[in-house]
């Protein structure tokens, strides 16, 4: 395994990674970037552990719902290029037992892949969104044939690919970009159907990041963003040569889909984990700010507090549903309940506006206007703007105003406009968790119990 200075200098490699129109040549040290290098190299540090065949706690597939929980518990704990390093590997393992039947030769390539990977103790991140062009036309009737990845070019020994991948978290201080299709693909759309694993440095390949990062010289103000940030990369494949072995799909479109859908089940249940956790997070600064503003015992803000309670109780039971519900597949990996993870996922993403709305008519516009840090120390105002954040004896004016810093950076700074659109959008969207919900809901059940219920028995059977 390595540690995290050697995870440091791997990413000395020759890799095209920019940020505001520049080249950045010295990821570690570069004074946005390097923080997420640095929460990276951490986990590195954290799971190292000496010997050739070592492998990472956090790499454990699961065999049962007690140890599915323990991961997720674990995964809570760790930094995301860390954890969508396990979800990728999950995702590779997953397709290869779905394709496993039907094409033997892709999924062993994958295993001897994740075996490898785990080895070197390499990170990946995922590569699934794609441009996408003209959203109403599909892959192989864009004005663009590149609005999605596809091969332009096969040859002996592995096949070119080109494209962009959207929106890739941590993309830069991965190793290895798990590249898969974005959706389905029909009968003729073959050189879109490719999934392959490709190298940061590969020859071809350049990343934009962005990132909600402050900027501001006092990062006490951002108590949660101020130290830690992931960045996105705007993922493009300029001609890129995959090598045989690292192509784990070329055609036949039917199978596009498998690793999508592979992705989905993990990349929700890790969205539906923090989800559940954010929502609680939430409840915590509604009730904090309610009791340092002197209000916990107000009628209709204990109300908004108990609906906010509801929904995190309910978004934690979809978490807690998922696990308890697992199956256990032929070699014994346990996978969250598909149905459970998707309407969690749902009702989370749907619901965090109302949660911050209440968070926010309930804390008062502090959130947006209380001094910074600087002005508390400035002899001139801090004892002033002490004495009139402080609300009572109890309640410090330095304790008020932390927890407004808190919870602007949370939801309603760059952090908190990257929460609002992350949750709806990441793993797939709304529309995409809507979509799989139905697929596993029992409606036959559901048309039987109607039935059942307005005595039609009768009618059962055509049900
Ligand atoms: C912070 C962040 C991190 C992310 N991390 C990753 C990552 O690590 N890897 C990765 O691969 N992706 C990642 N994503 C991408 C995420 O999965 C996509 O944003 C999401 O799938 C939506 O795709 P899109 O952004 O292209 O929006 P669009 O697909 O344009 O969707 C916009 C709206 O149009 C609707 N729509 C789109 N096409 C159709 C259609 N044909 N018919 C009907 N309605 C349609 C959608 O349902 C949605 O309501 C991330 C996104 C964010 C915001």
């Amino acid at each position: 395994m390595m540690t995290g200075e050697e995870y440091r200098a791997s990413l000395d490699d020759g890799r095209e990674t920019f940020f505001e129109g520049k080249q950045v040549d010295d990821l570690p040290n570069h004074p946005i970037l390097g923080i997420t290098v640095e929460s990276a190299a951490q986990g590195y540090d954290r799971f190292y552990e000496p010997g050739s065949d070592a492998v990472g706690a956090f790499m454990k597939v699961p065999g049962s719902a007690a140890e599915l929980r323990e991961q997720v518990e674990l995964h809570e704990t760790v930094d995301l290029l860390t954890h969508v390093t396990y979800a990728s590997i999950m995702t590779l393992l997953t397709a290869a037992d779905r394709i496993e039947a039907q094409l033997p030769d892709n999924a062993r390539r994958i295993r001897d892949y994740v075996r490898d990977v785990q080895s070197r103790d390499l990170r990946i991140t995922q590569c699934i969104t794609d441009a996408k062009g003209d959203r109403s036309r599909p892959p192989g009737k864009q004005d663009d044939p590149d609005a999605y990845v596809r091969v332009v070019e096969r040859r002996d020994d592995g096949v070119v690919i080109r494209g962009a991948k959207l929106h890739i978290s941590a993309a830069s201080m991965g190793h290895e970009l798990m590249t898969i299709p974005t959706k389905s693909m029909k009968p003729g759309e073959d050189d879109y159907a490719v999934a392959c694993m490709i190298p940061v440095n590969a020859p071809g390949v350049k990343i934009v990041n962005t990132t909600y990062a402050p900027r501001h010289e006092d990062k006490r103000d951002f108590p949660i963003s101020g130290s830690h940030h992931t960045p996105e990369g705007f993922v493009i494949f300029d001609d890129v040569f995959v090598p045989n072995e690292r192509l784990f799909l070329d055609g036949p479109p039917e199978f596009a889909a498998v690793f999508a859908h592979s992705l989905g089940l993990w990349e929700r249940l890790g969205g539906l984990a923090s989800m559940a956790s954010s929502y609680d997070r939430l409840v915590g600064f509604a009730q904090l700010i309610a009791e340092a503003n002197g209000l916990e015992r107000t009628g209709h803000i204990k109300e908004k507090i108990s609906e906010m309670m509801i929904n995190a109780t309910l978004i934690r039971a979809s978490l807690e549903a998922a696990i308890d519900n697992c199956s256990i597949t032929s070699d014994g990996a346990a996978f969250p309940n598909e149905l459970y993870t998707n309407v969690g996922k749902y009702h989370g993403a749907a619901n965090w506006s109302a949660m911050v709305r209440h968070l926010h008519d309930i804390a008062g516009g502090s959130i947006l206007t209380a001094p910074g840090m600087a002005d508390l120390e400035n002899a001139k105002t801090g004892h002033l703007i002490r004495k009139y954040m402080g609300t009572m004896q109890e309640v410090d004016g330095v304790y008020r105003t932390r927890l407004f810093h808190a919870i602007r950076d949370m939801t309603a700074d760059a952090l908190g406009g990257w929460n609002a659109v992350t949750n709806i959008q990441a793993g797939g969207g709304l529309y995409a968790q809507r979509i799989v919900s139905r697929m596993h809901y029992d409606i036959d059940k559901a048309k039987r119990m109607a039935l059942e219920s307005a005595h039609m028995e009768e009618y059962l059977a055509e049900a």
